[in-house]
């Protein structure tokens, strides 16, 4: 019998914001599946995960709209990210840190996150005003980035992965005890890779546990 806590949603996962940014471009045998690959997809993504108001995604829709040369652009940096969440994530998940053209492409993309303060003059006098430096695409982007380069810093970086199925490469955080986990799903690709050694020790053959 259904009981009621059956038609509850799905509780809200608690991957850090880059994770489920990295992964909005879904690998399934190899070939992408791009969630956010137009300026509505991208921009629902962000309203959905708190990085920008529904005013901010009707006005950034309509500008968008009107410009799509400049919708272009910033798609291509959105994609710029996350490469780069891509790239860290094989780095780390290969046992090493960051490059330092990595570290420093990160830091740029912090840098239209920052926030300053500025006196502005008024008519009865001045006030104190923060302002920002990038605008609000720029500041949920760099917000994504904020996420990875604190988790580089204060979690456990080893906890990163690269799922070991090539043909996935899902980015994933292990909080199991070890954080040694190979694969994004173990009954999904971890069973892949089983049954494919399977086959190769019925064959007779080495076993190959990247295989697809
Ligand atoms: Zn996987």
């Amino acid at each position: 019998m259904m009981n009621a806590r059956d038609l509850l949603p799905e509780p809200p996962q608690s991957d850090e914001l880059f994770v489920t940014f990295a992964n909005t471009l879904e690998f399934t045998n190899g070939i992408p599946t791009d969630h956010v690959a137009e300026p509505a997809a991208l921009l629902a993504w962000l309203k959905e995960n708190g990085l920008i108001s529904e005013r901010g995604r009707a006005g950034e829709s309509a500008r968008l709209h009107r410009d799509p040369r400049e919708g272009e652009r910033r798609m291509e940096r959105f994609r710029y990210l996350r490469n780069l969440v891509h790239a860290i994530a094989d780095r780390v998940n290969d046992g090493h840190p960051p490059t330092r053209d990595q570290v420093r492409d990160l830091n740029h993309i912090l840098r239209h996150g920052l926030h300053y303060h500025q006196l502005v003059s008024e008519a009865d006098g001045a006030r104190y005003s923060v302002s920002q430096v990038g605008d609000h695409l720029d500041q949920a982007r760099a917000t994504i980035a904020s996420s990875l380069a604190n988790f580089l810093a204060q979690d456990d970086p080893h906890r990163l992965h690269t799922c070991a199925n090539e043909g996935c490469r899902e980015i994933f955080i292990d909080r199991s005890p070890t954080g040694r986990r190979r694969w994004c799903d173990m009954r999904v690709c971890g069973n892949r890779a089983k049954v494919a050694r399977h086959r190769s020790r019925a064959r007779g053959l080495p076993a190959k546990a990247n295989a697809h």
